[in-house]
């Protein structure tokens, strides 16, 4: 190595990256020093596998140096994407966009190469080698295996040539459609001009819809206030949403209601066809794979354990869902009637009601209970409840290692017997001049062995709450506090995980319809009353939250919930019949599938000119594909992992502790080196019910 490179933060690759050492020129030297180092190994492993053709390759020969080199890589790649995040800079971004090209490109030749590729299936079909690897070695090389299988490495020549073919066009097909989603957004504008046309609306409504006024307006046009108008409304949903919720003007919300259901279906930003085409190349592509269809292909890399599974669960929840919905209905209809309302209710009437009838019901602003919670006394009710569930201490250790920004907090894991297990960084407030948005948990280190010794897991946590005021501390909303509870759920399978190989240790491996578990299992904490007072005290009369806004959090919770449980549903259900029952070729439209479905699915009939499938970007522009009923599907696994504390009795500590432990020594603990199907099974005993959500929704 040259001095540029060894004085280079960014290849020291192991323990906690240097954030107060590392500049943006360090990155560009950095990559292109562990691509090439990654290149090289490569190389020798491919050549390796060549000369050793007679005999199987051992997890020492082939594994373990595969492994240090992804992680190598990761290191370096994972610190600046962090960073990218939380201290973004031109020079930095400028360095990011520089080099990731190159990471992409030899991220492909390592997963597609096809040596490398044979000599795994090798050692999987070698009974003897096979035999001699833990559970978790074994799904590592499953999983290898399986992702290099999907992205068409075992194929050859024509099925090949088609198969690439096939590709090329799905990621040209998903590209035009969210565009044509986007330019249809965009070319709808309601522009109103009279206080009576935005009767109802709310401030910050009005004070968008001015700004968005004054953004396109021409400069010979006179500027807009929010008070004044003219107030411009688009289909985004920052706008539409609002519109729909506050209008009183039953006619305008119509009109947006009718063009938000026909975005991208029609003109030159028609999405009919590209749908067609993106449903019937993915069935191509999935029997060339061998897959009978799209949606076998979608779920052989998921918890689910085939088609039929995942529809007995949305069948489950269905019947439940559509007679609490339609009970909702009722009391919304009658609701409205009392206010004065002679219309038959209808889509765009829905959400304006039900957002009256919310207002009724809960009257109460969430800007009341910020002051409830601070942040040092919600982090000391989170922590002590892991300490009461799980067993571990959280210690604060700040100082302990570098930050990226000096209001970042170090906190470390301590076992029973006071032992560092684990630590996090805690980023807790919004810096919109470098910082992202929104809340989230990433690895800065992932839990592996060495040859110096075993490597503690090591987690960001990410939120964007208020800074401190003066001599006050941060204060959060209640739902800051429940994405902070979510968010420690992923940072605690990442923290807990007792796994000693990276690839499966904490969330890494994990099928995705199962990931969610942890998160939303830790949400549920902030509807159990007593553990909700326990992070509250008044920033200044240090009282707890009084009862009655917890009993109105808790009832808020399952407002409406039949209505939200349909919308998932039917999402699911759709997306499913889409790419497993659905011929493109056949009788029936993408769009009859949708009527059917809905029509079963829904408490007000659907509008035969419903074109919505035209802007379902989760399922033809994402990654939702044959796979949305994942929501639902996770949902279920987190409500029925919380209901075994509450049968174990939420009040009873020693019975808690038990629960709690099991649950950290098997969710927590196995992480992606077991499938998640018998991972729910050993902490709960048995395969997941639809009952417990059904419950805490308040659907039975
Ligand atoms: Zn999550």
């Amino acid at each position: 190595m040259s001095d540029k490179t060894t004085t280079n933060p960014l290849l020291r690759m192991a323990g906690i990256p240097a954030f107060d050492a590392i500049k943006p020129e360090h990155v560009g030297p950095a990559v292109d020093t562990v691509l090439a180092d990654a290149e090289k190994e490569l190389t020798r492993l491919e050549t390796l596998t060549a000369a050793s053709s007679a005999k199987v390759l051992t997890w020492e020969d082939l594994l373990a140096p595969l492994d240090e080199m992804d992680y190598r890589i990761e290191w370096v790649w994972n610190t600046v994407g962090h960073l990218l995040a939380v201290k973004n800079s031109p020079e930095l971004r400028a360095a990011y966009e520089t080099s990731q090209p190159k990471i992409v490109g030899v991220g492909l030749k390592i997963s597609q190469s096809l040596p490398i590729f044979r000599a795994l299936k090798a050692i999987k079909n070698d009974a003897v080698q096979w035999a001699k690897l833990t559970e978790a070695q074994q799904r590592i090389i499953t999983k290898k295996i399986q992702y290099t299988e999907l992205a068409g490495v075992g194929l050859e020549g024509a099925a090949k040539d088609r198969f690439n073919a096939i590709e090329q066009e799905l990621s040209k097909l998903s590209t035009t459609f969210s565009n044509n989603i986007l330019d249809d957004t965009k070319a709808f504008a309601m522009v109103l001009t009279t206080k009576e046309d935005v009767r109802g609306l709310p401030d910050h409504a009005l004070q968008l819809a001015s700004q968005a006024f004054n953004q396109a307006k021409k400069s010979e046009d006179p500027a807009s206030t929010p008070t004044t108008g003219p107030w411009k409304f688009s289909l985004d949903a920052p706008s539409y949403i609002p519109f729909l919720e506050f209008s009183e003007r039953r006619d305008l919300r119509e009109k947006m209601y009718r063009a938000y259901i026909s975005r991208a279906s029609q003109g030159t930003t028609d999405n009919t066809a590209h749908m067609h085409r993106i449903i019937a190349l993915r069935a191509e592509k999935s029997r060339l794979l061998g897959f009978k269809n799209f949606a076998s292909l979608s779920l052989s890399t998921k918890m689910a354990p085939g088609i039929e599974a995942v529809y007995k669960l949305l069948s489950e929840l269905k019947d439940p869902s559509l007679k609490a919905g339609n009970k909702e209905m009722e009391a919304l209809t009658s609701f409205a009637r009392d206010k004065g309302c002679k219309d038959q209710l209808t889509d765009w009437d829905v959400p304006y009601w039900a957002e009256r009838m919310k207002e009724d019901l809960f009257d109460f602003k969430e800007e009341d209970l910020i002051p409830f919670f601070p942040m040092p006394v919600v982090l000391d009710g989170l922590f002590a409840l892991c300490r009461k569930i799980f067993g571990f201490t959280v210690k604060a250790a700040d100082g302990q290692a570098p930050v990226w920004d000096q209001s970042v907090r170090y906190f470390t894991i301590h076992d029973d017997a006071g032992k560092e297990i684990a630590a996090f960084f805690l980023d807790p407030y919004s810096r919109p001049e470098n910082k992202r948005g929104g809340a989230w948990m990433n690895v800065c280190l992932d839990r592996r062995e060495t040859k110096s010794g075993l490597v503690h897991p090591i987690a960001y946590l990410i939120c964007n709450g208020t800074p401190p005021v003066g001599n006050k501390p941060s204060l959060m909303s209640f739902d800051q506090v429940r994405t902070l509870f979510h968010e420690f759920g992923h940072g605690l399978q990442h923290m807990m995980t007792n796994v000693r190989f990276r690839e499966a240790a904490g969330i890494n491996n994990v099928e995705w319809d199962a990931v969610e578990l942890p998160s939303q299992f830790m949400e549920n904490w902030v509807f159990h009353g007593p553990t909700l007072q326990s992070l509250t005290s008044h920033v200044d009369s240090k009282a707890k939250l009084p009862q009655h806004y917890v009993d109105k959090l808790i009832a808020a919770r399952t407002y409406r919930a039949g209505w939200a449980s349909l919308r998932q549903l039917q999402f699911g259900f759709i997306d499913l019949e889409l790419h497993d029952r659905f011929d493109p070729q056949g009788k029936e439209t993408a769009f009859d599938v949708y009527q059917r479905v809905a029509s079963t699915t829904g408490v007000l009939p659907p509008r035969a000119e419903n074109k919505f499938l035209c802007s379902f970007s989760h399922i033809f522009a994402g990654g939702y594909a044959a796979g949305y009923f994942s929501y639902k599907w996770a949902e279920v696994l987190s409500a029925d992992a919380f209901s075994a504390f509450e049968e174990a009795g939420l009040d009873n500590e020693s019975a808690l502790r038990e629960t709690g432990h099991r649950f950290r020594d098997t969710v927590l603990a196995l992480g992606g080196g077991k499938h998640p199907m018998e991972v729910f099974k050993a902490f709960r005993g048995r395969e997941p019910s639809t009952k417990a959500l059904l419950r805490h929704s308040g659907l039975i």
